[in-house]
């Protein structure tokens, strides 16, 4: 995608001094989602009488009905009050938090996980450098999903990983293609990412889906990286089920945050965790790699990771069904108006997530070249932003997020209904 620069002479301060831009970072960061959500953006026109409405990122922190429960606010608000955690952390995270993450994730597992299984990192997006920076020896390659998360992509790019996507079957409720997965590897190939539930597809894959990529996995000798942040956002018939189950299949790094499942992405509380009840990480020094990075890199503040267990104990089932309900009437508002929308089609009902893929169909509309282009004039004309499928390697189509506000929810698709209207062939 081009960055809107034209080629210019040096300029006196170029030919002075010694430093310049590191272009490797703009190679790798010049197509994250907040990048391209913020050019579009900016094409609405800001005295309008319209006010925005944010359908491309998925944080919504920002609305009253998303509201985290006060009781982790009252958690971090001890804490910190406290006196106790103003001290710097581990550099793998204060064990209190590790092993209240660690007896989480082992409610859902036939095994029981340590507090040494876990590492604490700022959100789930430093988990994701960590496995980059971590598994990239030269020659090495990974399997990215696609649609996926181009955190991944970024962090690739930048330690010189090489990517190989496999394809997410909109037939077949988003499966993993996983012949392709099979073609596409080599001697090479370390690891396959599964984002599961999905964003930006909405989906869950079933037990049976799960339980042949694990088998897969191991016969291709690479490790599982299960992108789990939407663990607590399911509101379907499929119900969740944590990759790590099949730990004793094939070794599993499983990655989480508080960011969705709580609602707190400004926290940056995430973890990464070796879900390897055979300790292949151990064995294979991975681990040794894990440790290595965490000590080079930041944490996430004391008082915060202090504050997880409480966190965890006291925002119990109660909070989770309160957003689960939510989330499940935002999905079906999205979907319902969709379905009134003639020139954007949506293969499956999203069941989890917060986010859903549409496809554009570009030959009913007049004048919109393709999915950036759309999403550009709908910006403009109606101060709606969306997320351009380009921007997870699905050119024409489209990734909306429901979970916001349900007002503006209706308000927002609403207008994305007109504008098709406006720009359908007649
Ligand atoms: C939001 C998101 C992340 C990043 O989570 P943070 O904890 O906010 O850093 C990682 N993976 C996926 C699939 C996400 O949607």
């Amino acid at each position: 995608m081009e960055n809107g620069t034209t080629k210019k002479p040096p300029t006196e301060a170029v030919n002075r001094w010694h430093f310049g831009p590191n272009d490797l970072l703009a190679a790798a960061g010049g197509r994250t989602i907040r990048g391209i959500i913020h050019r579009i953006t900016s094409s609405v026109d800001e005295r309008g009488p319209r006010p925005l409405v944010p359908l491309g990122l998925g944080d919504p922190s920002v609305f009253p009905s998303f509201r985290i429960s006060t009781s982790a606010e009252d958690a971090i608000v001890e804490s910190l009050r406290s006196a106790q955690h103003n001290h710097y952390p581990p550099t793998v995270g204060l064990l209190s938090a590790r092993r209240a993450i660690a007896e989480h994730l082992s409610e859902n597992l036939p095994y029981e996980l340590s507090p040494d299984d876990v590492f604490i990192t700022a959100g789930c997006n430093q988990a994701i450098e960590l496995v980059a920076v971590s598994l990239a020896r030269p020659g090495a390659n990974i399997l990215l999903p696609r649609p996926g998360y181009p955190m991944y992509e970024t962090h690739c790019v930048y330690n010189n990983l090489e990517i190989r996507h496999f394809d997410l079957v909109p037939e077949r409720g988003w499966q993993i293609d996983l012949d392709q997965v099979e073609q596409l590897s080599d001697e090479n190939t370390v690891a396959m990412v599964v984002i599961n539930p999905s964003n930006p597809c909405g989906s869950v894959l079933s037990f049976e889906h799960m339980q042949k990529i694990a088998e897969t996995a191991s016969k291709l000798g690479i490790m599982l990286i299960a992108d789990e942040v939407y663990s607590h956002s399911t509101f379907g018939g499929t119900p969740f089920v944590p990759m790590g189950v099949f730990g004793l299949i094939v070794p599993i790094l499983t990655l989480g945050s508080l960011s969705k499942g709580w609602i707190v992405p400004g926290w940056r509380l995430g973890w990464v965790v070796m879900t390897d009840p055979k300790a292949i990480l151990k064995e294979t020094k991975v681990i040794d790699s894990i440790t290595n990075f965490l000590e080079i890199s930041a944490d996430p503040a004391t008082f915060i990771q202090a504050a997880v267990p409480q966190i965890i104990e006291r925002t119990k089932n109660g909070y989770f069904e309160r957003i689960v309900n939510l989330l499940r009437a935002t999905a079906e508002i999205c979907y319902d108006k969709i379905k009134e929308i003639s020139c954007i089609t949506c293969p499956s009902k999203p069941e989890a997530s917060m986010f859903v893929m549409v496809k554009l169909e570009l030959s009913l509309l007049d004048g919109i070249h393709d999915d950036v282009d759309f999403c550009l004039k709908l910006a403009k004309e109606e101060s709606v932003v969306l997320c351009p499928g380009s921007a997870l390697e699905m050119k024409n189509w489209l990734r909306i997020t429901f979970a916001v506000e349900p007002s503006s929810l209706e308000l927002g698709l609403e207008r994305l209904k007109s504008f098709c209207q406006r720009h359908e062939k007649k």
